[in-house]
C-alpha cells in the first residue's frame, strides 16, 4: 500500500491521539534498520520507544516465537503456562525479585504496583497508609491511576478528577521527600532515569537516602523500570546501577522484543499481599509474550547487550561531549545511562534536527524544542554508533 493511502485510512478511522505522524510507514525490518513502504532503508535509533532493544527480525527471537505462534499463542491463566512459569524464573534469578505477575503494558504493570502496594498495608493494619509520593516530571503510564501518579499535568489534568493519594516532590532534592512524608504515605515510586521527560538520572547518592528513608519509615520502594529494565541503560535492571534494591520494580517496553508484555517484580513479603483472586489478567503472561520475554532474555545473556549498552553509551556520550566542547557549542549537556541519552542543546532547534535526521534517514526523537532523545537498539556497534554521530553533526551544521 502506498503511504498516502495509509495516512487517508488513518485520518478517517484512527482516533486522532497522536496528531500528524513522521511521514513514513515501515514494511520490513531487520538488525538496527527499518525498509519504509517505498523501499527506503532508516536506521533506527530509537528502536520503537526502547521496546526493539534486540532489533528487528533476530533470528533466535524469530524462531522461539514463530514455534510458539504455530503451536499456542493463548490460553487463559486458568491453566499452567509453561513459559510463564519459566519467564518468572528467569526474572527471579537474575534480579532482587522473588515474585513475578505479568500485566501487558506498562501502565498495567505499574497500576497492579501500586494496587501491591496498597494491599500490602492494608494486610498490615494500616489502612491509613495509602499516599505514594512520586516525582515530578515522571511518566508512569495513561491509565487513570498512572496519569495519577505521573509528574506531568499536561497528561493528567485534562482527565481529572484523578485518584486521589499521590503527592509529587523534585528529583534529586531529599528534604523534598523528606518533607512529603506523612502517616499516609505508604511507597515511594520513582523511575531511577526519567526517560520520557528527557533522561534525567536519579543522583547515586540521592537513592542510597532514599532506600535508607524507606527502610527507616517502613514504607515501600518502588522502581518503575518500564522503560530502564532490561539491559538499557548498562545494567539488566536500572537498579543495579545504584546498588538499591527496590521492594518492587516494574518492567515492560524492551521484555517482550515487541511482542506487549508488562510485569510487577517483587520482594516475597510483599508479594505475598496478592491473594487469590485479588489482581488478575486476560492476556497478561500469556504463551506468546512469555516466550517473547524469554528469548529477549537468551539474546540479552548470549550477546552481553547490557555490557555492550554501558559500553556504547559511554563512547556516544564522551562523543558527544567532545563535539560539544570543540566544534558545537550547542550541545549544553548529555545525560546517559547506558544507551537512554538525552542531548540538551542551548537553542531551540531539537525538532527540526530531528527533521534533518529523519531526512538523512535516522529515526531519532525530541523531547520540547531543546532535548534530542535516543535509545538505540542495544545490539548497536562502534561503527554505528559512529556513522550517527556523523549524521547528526551534520544535521546540526545544516539547521545552525
Ligand atoms: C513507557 C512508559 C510507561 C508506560 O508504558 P505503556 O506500555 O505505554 O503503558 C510507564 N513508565 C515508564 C517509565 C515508561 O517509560
Amino acid at each position: 500500500m502506498f503511504l498516502s493511502e495509509i495516512q487517508d485510512m488513518d485520518k478517517k478511522y484512527y482516533m486522532d491521539t497522536f496528531g500528524s505522524r513522521i511521514p513514513v510507514a515501515f514494511t520490513k525490518g531487520e538488525g538496527i534498520d527499518l525498509w519504509s513502504t517505498d523501499g527506503e532503508k532508516y536506521t533506527d535509533f530509537f528502536a520503537g520507544i526502547a521496546v526493539n532493544s534486540i532489533g528487528y527480525s533476530h533470528p533466535t527471537f524469530v524462531n522461539m516465537v514463530t514455534k510458539q505462534v504455530s503451536s499456542l499463542i493463548h490460553c487463559s491463566n486458568l491453566y499452567y503456562i509453561e513459559s510463564q512459569a519459566l519467564l518468572a524464573k528467569e526474572l527471579v534469578e537474575n534480579s532482587c525479585a522473588d515474585k513475578i505477575f505479568f500485566a501487558n503494558s506498562g501502565a498495567e504493570a505499574n497500576e497492579g504496583a501500586i494496587k501491591l502496594a496498597r494491599i500490602y498495608f492494608k494486610k498490615q493494619g494500616n489502612p491509613e497508609k495509602f499516599e505514594i509520593i512520586t516525582l515530578q516530571k515522571s511518566f508512569h503510564g495513561r491509565t487513570i491511576t498512572t496519569l495519577s501518579a505521573t509528574g506531568q499535568e499536561k497528561y493528567s489534568k485534562p482527565f481529572e478528577p484523578l485518584t486521589s493519594g499521590f503527592k509529587k516532590v523534585p528529583i534529586n532534592d531529599f528534604s523534598a521527600l523528606e518533607a512529603a512524608i506523612t502517616e499516609n504515605t505508604c511507597a515511594i515510586m520513582l523511575e531511577p532515569v526519567q526517560g520520557e521527560s528527557g533522561v534525567y538520572p536519579c543522583d547515586y547518592e540521592y537513592l542510597q537516602n532514599v532506600k535508607k528513608l524507606c527502610e527507616e519509615k517502613k514504607l515501600l520502594l518502588i522502581f518503575d523500570e518500564v522503560q530502564t529494565g532490561v539491559g538499557r541503560t548498562g545494567k539488566l535492571f536500572g537498579y543495579q546501577n545504584y546498588n538499591v534494591e527496590p521492594d518492587i520494580f516494574t518492567l515492560a517496553k524492551a521484555l517482550g522484543g515487541g511482542v506487549p508484555i508488562g510485569a510487577i517484580c517483587a520482594k516475597e513479603h510483599v508479594a505475598k499481599a496478592f491473594a487469590p483472586g485479588e489482581h488478575g489478567s486476560t492476556f497478561g503472561g500469556n504463551p506468546l509474550a512469555c516466550t517473547a520475554g524469554l528469548a529477549v532474555m537468551k539474546i540479552m545473556k548470549e550477546e552481553h547487550l547490557p555490557e555492550n549498552a554501558e559500553k556504547l553509551g559511554k563512547y556516544i556520550k564522551s562523543q558527544l561531549e567532545n563535539l560539544a566542547s570543540t566544534s558545537h557549542p550547542v550541545i549544553s549537556e548529555v545525560r546517559a545511562a547506558g544507551l537512554m541519552i538525552g542531548i540538551e542543546l542551548n537553542k531551540p532547534i531539537a525538532p527540526i534536527v530531528k527533521t534533518k535526521m529523519f531526512e538523512k534517514k535516522y529515526l531519532i526523537a525530541n523531547v520540547g524544542e531543546n532535548i534530542l532523545r535516543i535509545l538505540p537498539p542495544l545490539i548497536i556497534t562502534q561503527t554505528d554508533a559512529d556513522e550517527f554521530i556523523i549524521t547528526l553533526k551534520s544535521a546540526i551544521d545544516e539547521v545552525l
